[in-house]
């Protein structure tokens, strides 16, 4: 029997068995094989983007990011556009632009030998056995059954532990994400945010990556997200987001949480990273808040396990003030007259000479146009 079964070794996942698994017998186990080619195969849907938040957290766990998990170009600003009123301002952030499969390939190469790591193996159904937990893994060498006295949901927006162990909590509301990665055109050195309310009161981005540029877009569930992950799309071309051959979509969710929503779990179940709900509401940035609750939890299991969920819960408290915090200042970005407000008043903004303009005319015109 194991300490700690940790299902899910995404940033949360691997932080966590990496500061605990040294001291508690752990099994790690992902149903991703590890592979990792920068596209859309093998990695975690994402964007990629290390913001201000992730890198004080990557500080505070005394870690630096070695050179081969990043890719070029690196991030000084975001282009924000708003489609309906055309306006469009630069603003300075700096954001470390990564290859995410090598990002997480690292992270578990951290990961002490003492805890047996299995890739490629998913959690499929739990069991409170009193004393234990029973957790069905299926993998390459057929079904199995590992038992531990705690069981650590890391496994991201949409979490099938936090479904089986907590069947009548709500899930935090839920986004289907899509990406499109694409040959790249030309060098925009920026990450572009667009947001088209006709298509999502989320928003849509494009980030270059080496010679690709990926395209994405986090929008309301519904069997019309294609056609709405086109509209965006075509509302980035139009504001001059040059882009080639198409490469291929990925597609997976994405929490979007209430404060209510959040939960760190119970019993002999916790939860963190996404599964718990830390994820940014506003932004989607959901790496600082994987990394954070993940040594949340390896500090709570430092005097032992008895006793975890109110040391988990106490030392969670901060993230869920940030949540909080992201969650009033939402409609800062994502009322449309609020948006339309802050972009025309330029606070904060910088002057960039060559950005492509997006006019309203031009902007309207080619998100309506079918593709
Ligand atoms: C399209 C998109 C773009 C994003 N862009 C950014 C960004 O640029 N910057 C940023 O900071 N955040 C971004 N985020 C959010 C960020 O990706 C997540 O919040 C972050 O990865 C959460 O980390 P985690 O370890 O909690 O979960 P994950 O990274 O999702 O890891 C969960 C792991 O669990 C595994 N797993 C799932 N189910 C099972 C199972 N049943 N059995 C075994 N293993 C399982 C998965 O394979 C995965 O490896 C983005 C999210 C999306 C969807």
């Amino acid at each position: 029997m194991y300490d700690l079964i940790v299902v899910g070794a995404g940033p949360a996942g691997a932080t966590l068995a990496r500061l605990a698994g040294a001291r508690l017998r752990t099994l790690l186990v992902d149903r991703r094989t590890g592979a990792c080619e920068l596209g859309p195969r093998g990695a975690k849907c994402c964007g990629g983007l290390l913001a201000p938040d992730a890198q004080r957290a990557l500080a505070a766990l005394g870690l630096g990011l070695p050179g081969d998990a990043l890719v070029g170009p690196q991030l000084f600003a975001v282009r924000a556009i708003d489609v309906a009123s055309g306006r469009e301002r630069h603003y300075p952030r700096s954001y470390l632009n990564v290859d995410r499969g090598r990002f997480d390939a690292w992270l578990r190469a951290l990961v002490p030998p003492e805890v047996e790591v299995r890739m490629g193996v998913r959690a499929v159904a739990l069991r409170d056995e009193g004393t234990a937990i029973a957790v069905e893994l299926w993998g390459p060498r057929g079904p199995c059954v590992e038992r531990a006295r705690l069981v650590v949901g890391a496994d991201g927006a949409g979490s099938r532990v936090r479904r089986l162990a907590f069947p009548r909590t709500p899930e935090p509301t839920t986004y289907v994400a899509i990406q499109e990665w694409f040959e790249a055109r030309s060098a925009d050195p920026c990450y572009t945010a667009l947001f088209d309310a006709a298509a999502t009161d989320f928003y849509g981005w494009a980030i270059p990556k080496a010679d690709r540029l990926v395209i994405g877009a986090a929008l309301p569930q519904g069997g019309d997200a294609p056609a709405r992950f086109a509209r965006i799309v075509a509302a980035l071309e139009g504001a001059g987001v040059r882009h080639g051959r198409t490469l291929g979509r990925e597609g997976t969710l994405l929490h979007r949480p209430a404060p209510a929503e959040l939960l760190c779990g119970g019993g002999r179940v916790a939860l963190a990273g996404e599964a718990a709900g830390f994820v940014s509401p506003s932004s989607a940035e959901g790496v600082s808040f994987a990394l954070r609750s993940a040594a949340a939890l390896a500090e709570a299991l430092e005097p032992g396990l008895d006793g975890w969920f109110a040391r988990y819960r106490a030392r969670t408290a901060g993230l869920r003030r940030a949540i909080r915090w992201k969650s009033w200042k939402s409609p800062a970005l994502y009322v449309p007259l609020v948006r339309r407000a802050i972009l025309a008043s330029g606070v904060g903004a910088m002057a960039v000479g060559e950005s492509p303009r997006a006019t309203p005319a031009r902007l309207a015109a080619l998100a309506r146009a079918p593709r």
